[in-house]
Protein backbone atom coordinates (compact mmCIF):
# COMPACT_ATOMS: atom_id res chain seq x y z
CA UNK A 1 0.00 0.00 0.00
CA UNK A 2 1.39 3.41 -0.98
CA UNK A 3 2.18 5.33 2.18
CA UNK A 4 -0.38 8.24 3.51
CA UNK A 5 0.20 11.71 2.30
CA UNK A 6 -1.91 14.71 2.98
CA UNK A 7 -1.60 18.03 2.68
CA UNK A 8 -3.31 21.46 4.44
CA UNK A 9 -3.40 23.92 1.53
CA UNK A 10 -4.28 27.61 3.04
CA UNK A 11 -4.16 30.72 1.54
CA UNK A 12 -2.40 33.40 2.91
CA UNK A 13 -5.04 35.65 2.77
CA UNK A 14 -6.47 36.07 6.10
CA UNK A 15 -5.67 34.70 9.72
CA UNK A 16 -5.87 30.51 10.58
CA UNK A 17 -9.96 30.34 12.10
CA UNK A 18 -11.99 27.30 13.49
CA UNK A 19 -13.16 25.70 10.13
CA UNK A 20 -9.40 25.55 8.42
CA UNK A 21 -7.78 24.80 11.75
CA UNK A 22 -10.33 21.46 12.39
CA UNK A 23 -9.21 20.89 8.36
CA UNK A 24 -5.55 20.84 9.20
CA UNK A 25 -6.38 18.94 12.22
CA UNK A 26 -8.15 16.08 10.26
CA UNK A 27 -5.45 16.14 8.03
CA UNK A 28 -2.85 15.46 10.66
CA UNK A 29 -4.84 13.47 13.13
CA UNK A 30 -5.37 11.10 9.43
CA UNK A 31 -1.45 11.39 8.80
CA UNK A 32 0.05 10.36 12.18
CA UNK A 33 -2.49 7.68 12.83
CA UNK A 34 -1.53 5.92 9.57
CA UNK A 35 2.12 6.56 10.43
CA UNK A 36 1.36 9.12 6.69
CA UNK A 37 2.73 12.23 6.16
CA UNK A 38 1.84 15.66 6.59
CA UNK A 39 2.53 18.37 4.34
CA UNK A 40 1.72 22.34 4.14
CA UNK A 41 1.37 24.03 1.33
CA UNK A 42 1.08 27.76 1.02
CA UNK A 43 -1.44 28.87 -1.93
CA UNK A 44 -0.51 31.84 -2.48
CA UNK A 45 -1.27 32.91 -5.98
CA UNK A 46 -3.91 35.45 -5.72
CA UNK A 47 -1.58 37.59 -5.42
CA UNK A 48 -3.53 41.04 -4.78
CA UNK A 49 -4.80 39.07 -1.38
CA UNK A 50 -1.63 36.84 0.05
CA UNK A 51 0.71 38.65 2.91
CA UNK A 52 4.05 37.63 4.18
CA UNK A 53 2.31 38.55 7.29
CA UNK A 54 -0.83 36.31 7.03
CA UNK A 55 1.63 33.09 6.02
CA UNK A 56 3.55 33.79 8.84
CA UNK A 57 1.17 34.18 11.28
CA UNK A 58 -0.38 30.83 9.42
CA UNK A 59 2.52 28.70 10.72
CA UNK A 60 2.93 30.14 13.87
CA UNK A 61 -0.80 29.85 14.82
CA UNK A 62 -0.33 26.18 13.34
CA UNK A 63 2.74 25.33 15.64
CA UNK A 64 0.65 26.98 18.33
CA UNK A 65 -2.15 24.38 17.85
CA UNK A 66 0.27 21.58 18.43
CA UNK A 67 0.59 20.90 14.86
CA UNK A 68 3.88 20.03 13.09
CA UNK A 69 4.46 18.90 9.24
CA UNK A 70 6.87 16.84 7.66
CA UNK A 71 6.92 18.40 4.53
CA UNK A 72 6.46 22.53 4.12
CA UNK A 73 7.89 26.15 3.36
CA UNK A 74 9.61 26.56 5.98
CA UNK A 75 10.87 22.50 6.82
CA UNK A 76 11.61 21.71 3.28
CA UNK A 77 11.18 18.53 1.94
CA UNK A 78 11.53 16.10 -1.23
CA UNK A 79 8.67 17.16 -3.00
CA UNK A 80 9.20 21.11 -3.10
CA UNK A 81 8.58 23.97 -3.37
CA UNK A 82 5.82 24.52 -0.77
CA UNK A 83 4.67 27.69 -1.84
CA UNK A 84 2.61 27.80 -4.99
CA UNK A 85 4.35 31.56 -5.83
CA UNK A 86 7.51 29.74 -6.15
CA UNK A 87 5.90 26.68 -8.41
CA UNK A 88 4.75 28.26 -11.43
CA UNK A 89 7.32 26.89 -13.61
CA UNK A 90 5.97 23.49 -13.20
CA UNK A 91 2.20 24.91 -13.91
CA UNK A 92 3.81 26.55 -16.85
CA UNK A 93 5.54 23.56 -18.29
CA UNK A 94 1.89 20.88 -17.22
CA UNK A 95 -0.15 23.96 -19.18
CA UNK A 96 2.30 23.19 -22.62
CA UNK A 97 1.53 19.66 -22.70
CA UNK A 98 -1.80 20.15 -22.42
CA UNK A 99 -1.98 22.61 -25.10
CA UNK A 100 -0.21 20.63 -26.89
CA UNK A 101 -2.11 17.51 -26.80
CA UNK A 102 -4.98 19.63 -27.67
CA UNK A 103 -6.25 19.06 -24.14
CA UNK A 104 -6.74 22.52 -23.81
CA UNK A 105 -7.04 25.56 -25.68
CA UNK A 106 -6.09 29.37 -25.50
CA UNK A 107 -9.50 31.82 -24.82
CA UNK A 108 -9.53 35.19 -25.94
CA UNK A 109 -12.63 35.87 -24.20
CA UNK A 110 -12.13 39.20 -22.64
CA UNK A 111 -13.63 39.68 -18.71
CA UNK A 112 -16.38 41.65 -19.68
CA UNK A 113 -17.50 39.70 -22.34
CA UNK A 114 -17.10 36.87 -19.25
CA UNK A 115 -19.36 38.62 -16.96
CA UNK A 116 -21.62 39.38 -19.10
CA UNK A 117 -22.25 36.12 -20.39
CA UNK A 118 -22.84 34.77 -16.87
CA UNK A 119 -24.90 37.83 -15.88
CA UNK A 120 -27.12 36.40 -18.86
CA UNK A 121 -27.35 32.91 -17.26
CA UNK A 122 -27.91 34.22 -14.03
CA UNK A 123 -30.91 36.33 -15.36
CA UNK A 124 -32.28 33.59 -17.18
CA UNK A 125 -32.19 31.39 -14.00
CA UNK A 126 -29.46 29.68 -15.44
CA UNK A 127 -26.24 28.22 -14.17
CA UNK A 128 -23.97 30.09 -16.00
CA UNK A 129 -21.40 27.80 -17.75
CA UNK A 130 -18.30 28.87 -20.26
CA UNK A 131 -20.30 29.07 -23.98
CA UNK A 132 -16.98 27.39 -25.77
CA UNK A 133 -16.83 30.33 -27.90
CA UNK A 134 -12.57 29.79 -27.96
CA UNK A 135 -13.04 26.24 -28.23
CA UNK A 136 -13.36 26.08 -32.13
CA UNK A 137 -10.58 27.77 -33.07
CA UNK A 138 -7.92 26.27 -34.89
CA UNK A 139 -4.15 25.95 -33.77
CA UNK A 140 -2.81 27.51 -36.04
CA UNK A 141 -5.24 30.40 -35.75
CA UNK A 142 -4.98 30.61 -31.80
CA UNK A 143 -1.17 30.16 -32.18
CA UNK A 144 -0.76 33.25 -34.31
CA UNK A 145 -3.03 35.18 -32.35
CA UNK A 146 -0.88 34.35 -28.77
CA UNK A 147 1.96 35.44 -31.84
CA UNK A 148 0.67 38.55 -32.29
CA UNK A 149 0.56 39.30 -28.69
CA UNK A 150 -3.27 39.02 -27.58
CA UNK A 151 -4.34 37.94 -24.37
CA UNK A 152 -5.22 34.59 -23.66
CA UNK A 153 -6.33 32.44 -20.75
CA UNK A 154 -6.09 28.55 -21.06
CA UNK A 155 -8.73 26.27 -20.95
CA UNK A 156 -9.41 23.05 -20.06
CA UNK A 157 -11.32 21.02 -23.06
CA UNK A 158 -14.15 18.92 -21.48
CA UNK A 159 -17.30 16.74 -22.70
CA UNK A 160 -20.03 18.72 -22.57
CA UNK A 161 -22.15 16.07 -21.77
CA UNK A 162 -22.25 13.10 -19.56
CA UNK A 163 -21.99 12.68 -15.95
CA UNK A 164 -18.74 12.38 -13.56
CA UNK A 165 -19.16 10.66 -10.24
CA UNK A 166 -16.62 10.02 -7.49
CA UNK A 167 -16.49 8.51 -4.53
CA UNK A 168 -16.16 10.73 -1.26
CA UNK A 169 -15.09 9.34 2.14
CA UNK A 170 -17.38 10.96 3.90
CA UNK A 171 -20.26 12.03 1.58
CA UNK A 172 -20.24 8.41 -0.53
CA UNK A 173 -20.78 8.93 -4.33
CA UNK A 174 -21.55 12.00 -5.59
CA UNK A 175 -22.29 12.50 -9.36
CA UNK A 176 -22.13 15.74 -11.19
CA UNK A 177 -23.35 16.77 -14.65
CA UNK A 178 -20.86 17.58 -17.32
CA UNK A 179 -23.09 20.08 -18.98
CA UNK A 180 -23.17 22.08 -16.02
CA UNK A 181 -19.30 22.67 -15.77
CA UNK A 182 -17.92 23.76 -18.83
CA UNK A 183 -14.41 24.31 -19.52
CA UNK A 184 -12.33 25.33 -16.70
CA UNK A 185 -9.89 27.75 -16.67
CA UNK A 186 -6.80 26.81 -16.20
CA UNK A 187 -4.13 29.35 -16.74
CA UNK A 188 -5.12 33.44 -16.47
CA UNK A 189 -4.51 35.63 -19.19
CA UNK A 190 -1.83 37.28 -16.84
CA UNK A 191 -0.01 33.95 -16.62
CA UNK A 192 -0.86 32.99 -13.05
CA UNK A 193 -2.58 29.70 -12.22
CA UNK A 194 -6.45 29.16 -11.30
CA UNK A 195 -6.63 27.96 -7.90
CA UNK A 196 -8.34 24.20 -9.80
CA UNK A 197 -5.45 23.73 -12.02
CA UNK A 198 -2.83 24.73 -9.32
CA UNK A 199 -4.11 22.21 -6.78
CA UNK A 200 -4.05 19.07 -9.37
CA UNK A 201 -0.36 20.23 -10.40
CA UNK A 202 0.30 20.11 -6.86
CA UNK A 203 -1.65 17.24 -5.52
CA UNK A 204 -0.42 15.04 -8.38
CA UNK A 205 3.37 16.01 -7.98
CA UNK A 206 3.15 16.03 -4.31
CA UNK A 207 1.96 12.03 -4.32
CA UNK A 208 -1.00 13.59 -2.49
CA UNK A 209 -2.77 10.45 -1.74
CA UNK A 210 -5.95 11.82 -0.03
CA UNK A 211 -7.25 14.88 -0.15
CA UNK A 212 -9.07 16.29 2.61
CA UNK A 213 -11.13 19.84 2.84
CA UNK A 214 -13.92 21.63 3.40
CA UNK A 215 -17.31 20.82 1.62
CA UNK A 216 -17.14 24.22 0.30
CA UNK A 217 -14.74 22.93 -2.44
CA UNK A 218 -17.34 19.93 -3.08
CA UNK A 219 -18.11 22.01 -6.34
CA UNK A 220 -14.51 22.03 -7.61
CA UNK A 221 -13.91 18.53 -7.29
CA UNK A 222 -15.31 17.57 -10.97
CA UNK A 223 -13.57 20.15 -12.57
CA UNK A 224 -9.91 18.69 -10.58
CA UNK A 225 -10.62 15.11 -11.45
CA UNK A 226 -11.10 16.32 -15.23
CA UNK A 227 -7.68 18.00 -14.60
CA UNK A 228 -6.46 14.88 -13.33
CA UNK A 229 -7.78 12.80 -16.36
CA UNK A 230 -6.44 15.32 -19.09
CA UNK A 231 -3.11 15.37 -17.48
CA UNK A 232 -3.50 11.07 -17.10
CA UNK A 233 -3.05 11.70 -13.36
CA UNK A 234 -5.04 9.06 -10.95
CA UNK A 235 -6.87 11.13 -8.33
CA UNK A 236 -6.30 11.01 -5.14
CA UNK A 237 -9.07 10.16 -2.73
CA UNK A 238 -11.57 12.83 -1.53
CA UNK A 239 -13.06 13.27 1.87
CA UNK A 240 -15.45 16.87 2.20
CA UNK A 241 -15.71 17.71 5.95
CA UNK A 242 -19.23 19.22 5.94
CA UNK A 243 -19.11 23.46 7.12
CA UNK A 244 -19.07 24.78 11.08
CA UNK A 245 -22.02 26.92 11.48
CA UNK A 246 -22.34 29.05 14.49
CA UNK A 247 -25.43 28.66 16.96
CA UNK A 248 -27.52 30.55 14.34
CA UNK A 249 -27.35 27.67 11.51
CA UNK A 250 -25.26 30.20 10.03
CA UNK A 251 -21.72 30.04 8.37
CA UNK A 252 -19.12 30.20 11.28
CA UNK A 253 -18.00 34.33 10.70
CA UNK A 254 -16.89 37.17 12.97
CA UNK A 255 -20.25 37.67 13.78
CA UNK A 256 -20.65 34.97 15.57
CA UNK A 257 -17.79 35.90 18.04
CA UNK A 258 -14.26 34.68 18.46
CA UNK A 259 -13.36 32.29 15.42
CA UNK A 260 -9.70 33.15 14.91
CA UNK A 261 -7.32 30.47 16.54
CA UNK A 262 -5.21 33.61 17.73
CA UNK A 263 -8.31 35.12 19.79
CA UNK A 264 -9.03 31.94 21.80
CA UNK A 265 -4.78 32.44 22.80
CA UNK A 266 -5.46 35.48 23.75
CA UNK A 267 -8.94 34.76 25.35
CA UNK A 268 -6.73 32.26 27.48
CA UNK A 269 -7.85 28.99 25.92
CA UNK A 270 -5.02 26.28 25.83
CA UNK A 271 -4.08 24.83 22.47
CA UNK A 272 -4.91 21.52 23.65
CA UNK A 273 -8.44 22.55 24.51
CA UNK A 274 -8.83 24.09 20.94
CA UNK A 275 -7.55 20.79 19.72
CA UNK A 276 -9.68 18.62 21.65
CA UNK A 277 -12.73 20.64 20.63
CA UNK A 278 -12.16 21.43 16.85
CA UNK A 279 -11.77 17.47 16.61
CA UNK A 280 -15.28 17.08 18.21
CA UNK A 281 -16.54 19.08 15.36
CA UNK A 282 -18.16 16.73 13.16
CA UNK A 283 -16.49 13.51 14.75
CA UNK A 284 -17.25 11.69 18.68
CA UNK A 285 -15.62 9.13 20.11
CA UNK A 286 -16.68 5.67 20.04
CA UNK A 287 -17.49 5.40 23.75
CA UNK A 288 -18.93 9.23 23.64
CA UNK A 289 -15.80 10.69 25.81
CA UNK A 290 -15.32 14.28 25.51
CA UNK A 291 -12.22 15.44 27.14
CA UNK A 292 -9.41 13.51 25.55
CA UNK A 293 -5.32 13.98 24.69
CA UNK A 294 -3.67 14.57 21.30
CA UNK A 295 -2.81 11.23 21.96
CA UNK A 296 -6.10 9.93 22.38
CA UNK A 297 -7.13 11.35 19.60
CA UNK A 298 -4.88 9.98 17.88
CA UNK A 299 -5.45 6.44 18.80
CA UNK A 300 -9.37 6.91 18.26
CA UNK A 301 -9.97 8.85 15.23
CA UNK A 302 -11.81 7.74 12.06
CA UNK A 303 -12.11 9.49 9.02
CA UNK A 304 -14.72 7.53 8.06
CA UNK A 305 -16.59 8.31 10.61
CA UNK A 306 -16.82 12.28 10.09
CA UNK A 307 -20.23 12.92 10.23
CA UNK A 308 -22.15 14.55 7.09
CA UNK A 309 -24.23 17.00 8.78
CA UNK A 310 -22.95 20.60 9.68
CA UNK A 311 -21.17 21.29 12.92
CA UNK A 312 -22.27 24.10 15.58
CA UNK A 313 -19.49 25.88 17.09
CA UNK A 314 -20.59 26.61 20.81
CA UNK A 315 -17.78 28.54 22.93
CA UNK A 316 -19.58 27.80 25.84
CA UNK A 317 -18.54 23.93 25.26
CA UNK A 318 -15.27 24.99 24.27
CA UNK A 319 -14.62 26.59 27.46
CA UNK A 320 -16.17 23.97 29.35
CA UNK A 321 -13.33 21.77 27.38
CA UNK A 322 -10.86 23.90 28.49
CA UNK A 323 -11.51 23.73 32.15
CA UNK A 324 -11.08 20.24 31.86
CA UNK A 325 -7.92 20.70 30.45
CA UNK A 326 -7.23 23.30 32.66
CA UNK A 327 -7.48 21.30 36.07
CA UNK A 328 -4.72 18.34 34.54
CA UNK A 329 -1.75 20.61 34.01
CA UNK A 330 0.56 21.29 36.85
CA UNK A 331 0.60 24.47 39.21
CA UNK A 332 3.72 25.85 37.60
CA UNK A 333 2.34 25.34 34.32
CA UNK A 334 -1.24 26.86 34.96
CA UNK A 335 1.11 30.01 36.62
CA UNK A 336 2.75 30.58 33.30
CA UNK A 337 -0.62 30.26 30.90
CA UNK A 338 -1.75 33.08 33.79
CA UNK A 339 0.98 35.24 33.89
CA UNK A 340 0.47 37.57 30.55
CA UNK A 341 -3.39 38.01 31.51
CA UNK A 342 -2.21 39.17 34.81
CA UNK A 343 0.70 41.10 34.06
CA UNK A 344 -1.67 42.96 31.38
CA UNK A 345 -4.03 44.15 33.82
CA UNK A 346 -1.62 45.16 35.64
CA UNK A 347 -1.60 42.95 38.36
CA UNK A 348 2.20 41.19 38.58
CA UNK A 349 5.70 42.94 38.33
CA UNK A 350 7.77 43.67 35.73
CA UNK A 351 10.36 41.40 37.57
CA UNK A 352 8.55 38.17 38.57
CA UNK A 353 11.24 36.45 41.52
CA UNK A 354 11.25 32.75 42.41
CA UNK A 355 9.09 33.71 45.38
CA UNK A 356 6.57 35.32 42.84
CA UNK A 357 6.26 32.43 40.86
CA UNK A 358 5.48 30.24 43.99
CA UNK A 359 3.43 32.23 45.25
CA UNK A 360 1.52 32.88 41.41
CA UNK A 361 1.12 28.94 41.43
CA UNK A 362 -0.38 28.80 44.76
CA UNK A 363 -2.79 31.66 43.56
CA UNK A 364 -3.61 30.19 40.22
CA UNK A 365 -4.74 27.25 41.46
CA UNK A 366 -6.99 28.34 44.15
CA UNK A 367 -8.52 30.73 41.70
CA UNK A 368 -8.54 29.10 38.55
CA UNK A 369 -11.17 26.19 39.64
CA UNK A 370 -13.60 29.10 39.10
CA UNK A 371 -12.44 29.84 35.24
CA UNK A 372 -12.96 28.45 32.04
CA UNK A 373 -10.36 30.80 30.78
CA UNK A 374 -7.13 32.59 31.60
CA UNK A 375 -8.96 35.69 30.58
CA UNK A 376 -10.74 35.38 33.69
CA UNK A 377 -8.39 35.23 35.81
CA UNK A 378 -7.55 38.88 36.53
CA UNK A 379 -11.05 39.92 37.63
CA UNK A 380 -11.01 36.69 40.12
CA UNK A 381 -7.38 37.77 41.40
CA UNK A 382 -9.60 41.17 42.58
CA UNK A 383 -10.52 39.20 45.75
CA UNK A 384 -6.32 39.00 46.95
CA UNK A 385 -5.77 42.57 45.20
CA UNK A 386 -8.91 44.81 46.39
CA UNK A 387 -9.94 45.30 49.89
CA UNK A 388 -12.71 48.20 49.46
CA UNK A 389 -14.85 48.25 51.77
CA UNK A 390 -16.61 51.24 50.68
CA UNK A 391 -17.94 49.00 48.02
CA UNK A 392 -18.84 46.24 50.12
CA UNK A 393 -22.14 44.48 48.84
CA UNK A 394 -25.05 44.23 49.56
CA UNK A 395 -25.12 41.00 51.46
CA UNK A 396 -22.28 41.46 53.21
CA UNK A 397 -23.65 44.95 54.33
CA UNK A 398 -26.30 42.86 56.18
CA UNK A 399 -24.10 40.43 57.86
CA UNK A 400 -22.44 43.38 59.77
CA UNK A 401 -25.50 44.75 60.61
CA UNK A 402 -26.24 41.14 62.37
CA UNK A 403 -26.02 41.24 66.33
CA UNK A 404 -22.91 38.95 66.66
CA UNK A 405 -20.68 40.40 63.80
CA UNK A 406 -19.36 43.18 65.94
CA UNK A 407 -18.35 41.57 68.76
CA UNK A 408 -17.26 38.69 66.36
CA UNK A 409 -14.71 41.36 64.37
CA UNK A 410 -13.49 42.94 67.70
CA UNK A 411 -12.34 39.85 68.94
CA UNK A 412 -10.67 38.58 66.09
CA UNK A 413 -8.88 41.79 65.51
CA UNK A 414 -7.38 41.90 68.84
CA UNK A 415 -6.12 38.08 68.58
CA UNK A 416 -4.82 38.79 64.86
CA UNK A 417 -3.17 41.52 66.05
CA UNK A 418 -1.20 39.89 68.52
CA UNK A 419 0.48 36.85 66.54
CA UNK A 420 3.45 37.19 64.35
CA UNK A 421 2.79 34.39 61.63
CA UNK A 422 -1.13 34.16 60.75
CA UNK A 423 -1.83 31.28 59.09
CA UNK A 424 -5.16 28.72 58.41
CA UNK A 425 -4.10 26.68 61.24
CA UNK A 426 -3.92 29.77 63.84
CA UNK A 427 -7.04 30.80 62.32
CA UNK A 428 -8.71 27.70 63.11
CA UNK A 429 -7.46 28.04 66.93
CA UNK A 430 -8.72 31.48 66.79
CA UNK A 431 -12.16 30.91 65.54
CA UNK A 432 -12.56 28.45 69.09
CA UNK A 433 -11.26 31.07 71.12
CA UNK A 434 -13.65 33.63 69.37
CA UNK A 435 -16.58 31.34 69.89
CA UNK A 436 -16.12 31.09 73.33
CA UNK A 437 -15.06 34.73 74.11
CA UNK A 438 -18.37 35.77 72.37
CA UNK A 439 -20.55 32.88 72.63
CA UNK A 440 -21.59 33.52 68.39
CA UNK A 441 -21.10 30.29 66.52
CA UNK A 442 -21.91 28.89 63.29
CA UNK A 443 -22.75 31.37 60.41
CA UNK A 444 -23.26 34.09 63.32
CA UNK A 445 -19.14 33.22 63.42
CA UNK A 446 -18.19 32.91 60.33
CA UNK A 447 -19.99 34.74 57.84
CA UNK A 448 -18.64 38.25 59.97
CA UNK A 449 -14.89 36.65 59.57
CA UNK A 450 -15.10 36.10 55.92
CA UNK A 451 -16.36 40.00 55.55
CA UNK A 452 -13.58 41.29 57.55
CA UNK A 453 -11.12 39.38 55.47
CA UNK A 454 -12.64 39.68 52.04
CA UNK A 455 -15.29 42.82 52.70
CA UNK A 456 -17.09 40.55 50.24
CA UNK A 457 -20.11 37.79 51.74
CA UNK A 458 -19.21 35.00 49.32
CA UNK A 459 -16.48 33.73 47.41
CA UNK A 460 -12.88 31.73 47.93
CA UNK A 461 -12.76 29.05 50.84
CA UNK A 462 -10.68 30.75 53.94
CA UNK A 463 -8.50 27.82 54.04
CA UNK A 464 -7.31 28.91 50.61
CA UNK A 465 -7.82 32.77 50.90
CA UNK A 466 -5.42 32.68 53.85
CA UNK A 467 -2.31 31.76 52.89
CA UNK A 468 -2.25 32.77 49.71
CA UNK A 469 -3.30 36.39 50.81
CA UNK A 470 -0.71 36.20 53.76
CA UNK A 471 2.08 34.86 51.58
CA UNK A 472 1.25 37.42 49.18
CA UNK A 473 1.48 40.83 51.43
CA UNK A 474 4.77 39.82 51.96
CA UNK A 475 5.94 40.26 48.73
CA UNK A 476 6.44 43.46 46.38
CA UNK A 477 3.31 43.93 43.37
CA UNK A 478 2.65 47.06 41.67
CA UNK A 479 -0.34 46.87 44.16
CA UNK A 480 0.19 45.37 47.35
CA UNK A 481 -1.74 42.76 49.02
CA UNK A 482 -3.19 43.81 52.50
CA UNK A 483 -2.21 41.23 55.13
CA UNK A 484 -5.27 39.38 57.29
CA UNK A 485 -4.29 41.75 60.19
CA UNK A 486 -4.64 44.79 58.16
CA UNK A 487 -7.96 44.21 56.58
CA UNK A 488 -9.47 42.94 59.80
CA UNK A 489 -8.04 46.28 61.32
CA UNK A 490 -9.70 48.09 58.63
CA UNK A 491 -12.88 46.17 58.83
CA UNK A 492 -13.47 47.72 62.31
CA UNK A 493 -12.08 51.19 61.65
CA UNK A 494 -14.87 50.87 59.06
CA UNK A 495 -17.85 49.51 61.61
CA UNK A 496 -16.82 51.61 64.75
CA UNK A 497 -16.93 55.14 62.06
N1 LIG B 1 -6.24 27.08 -0.79
C1 LIG B 1 -7.49 26.39 -0.71
C2 LIG B 1 -8.26 26.92 0.47
O1 LIG B 1 -7.67 27.52 1.36
C3 LIG B 1 -7.22 24.92 -0.56
C4 LIG B 1 -8.34 24.03 -0.85
C5 LIG B 1 -7.89 22.59 -0.99
O2 LIG B 1 -7.56 22.00 0.07
O3 LIG B 1 -7.86 22.10 -2.09
O4 LIG B 1 -9.46 26.81 0.53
Amino acid sequence: MKRVRVRFAPSPTGYLHVGNARTALFNWLFARQQDGVFILRVEDTDVERSTAEYDRKLMEDLRWLGLDWDEGPDVGGEYGPYRQSQRLDLYRAHAEKLLKEDKAYPCFCSPEELEQERQKALDAGQTPVYSGKCRGISREKSTRRVASGEKAAIRLRTPSEGIISFHDLVRGTLQFDLSLIGDPILVRSNGLPAYNYAVVVDDFLMAITHVIRGEDHIQNTPRQILTFQALGFDPPVFAHLSMVMGKDNTRLSKRHGATAVDQFDKDGILPSALFNYLVLLGWASPDGREVLTKDELIGLFRLEKVSRSSAIFDYDKLAWINRQHIKTLPSHTKAEYAFPHLKTAGLLPEEMTPLHWEWLAKAVDALVEKADRFAELPALFSILFDFFLLNMDEDAKEILKESCSLEVIRSFSDKIARVENFDYQVFGLMTKEIKEDTGCKGKDLYHPLRVALTAKASGLELDKFIPVVEEGAKLAFPRLIKSCAQRVSETLAFIDR
